[in-house]
């Protein structure tokens, strides 16, 4: 398997691969917009709402901010040393608290973790009239695409040229709070893990 990037931006990343098969190439695209763990928010405990918007509302909006986070540090909750039980590795907390009349936004989520924070700080999540509190703690934590689209980690097209079958073009977006180039990294050592698992398989049987 050979990788040529084409471009490069922390958005967006294209580039070609050699050596894949119509199936492997699919199993790619899937394994990047659902297999890359990222980071976003999952439980949220309000203290006080008065806003326009119902609890409900506002949570799905916070669970769709992009969070940055250092890949090498957070582990998934099951997989954590922890137990699932909820450490520094595998959770980040949240604090916002704001009073009208005020616009809240993303930038408002103070962070547990300076380095774990939202990637743009002027997403609107509710606008407070005069007096109106917003008060909540909020606890993220890694998931994957395929149990919710906030953990999604990327969209993705891909071509492949008629002269040269398993030659494909690749191009991902990120839509998480990492670099394309982080997605698209990882995302290659699922499929590698996942190829190496089916092998060992393979020679289980012989
Ligand atoms: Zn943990």
């Amino acid at each position: 398997m050979k990788v040529n990037i084409k471009k490069k931006s922390k958005e967006r990343l294209e580039f070609e691969i050699n050596g894949l098969t119509t199936a492997l190439a699919g199993e790619l695209r899937r394994i990047l917009i659902s297999e890359v763990p990222a980071m976003a928010i999952e439980w949220i405990d309000f203290h006080q709402n008065d806003s326009v918007l119902w609890d409900e509302v506002i949570a799905n909006r916070l669970g769709l901010i992009p969070i940055k986070f250092d890949q090498s540090f957070f582990n998934m909750k099951d997989d954590c040393k922890c137990d699932g039980k909820g450490c520094v590795h595998c959770q980040v907390n949240f604090a916002l608290k704001k009073k009208g009349p005020a616009t809240v936004y993303s930038g408002d989520l103070k962070s547990s973790d300076k380095k774990t924070r939202p990637l743009y700080d002027n997403i609107p999540i509710v606008k407070l009239s005069e007096g109106q509190v917003l008060e909540l703690e909020a606890t993220a934590q890694l998931g994957l695409g395929k149990t919710h689209a906030k953990w999604q980690g990327a969209v993705v097209g891909y071509d492949t040229s008629e002269k040269d079958g398993n030659k494909y073009d690749f191009i991902v977006e990120s839509a998480c709070g990492l670099p394309a180039e982080k997605v698209v990294m990882k995302s290659l050592e699922v499929l590698k893990g996942k190829l190496d698992d089916f092998t060992k398989d393979v020679e289980r049987l012989k």
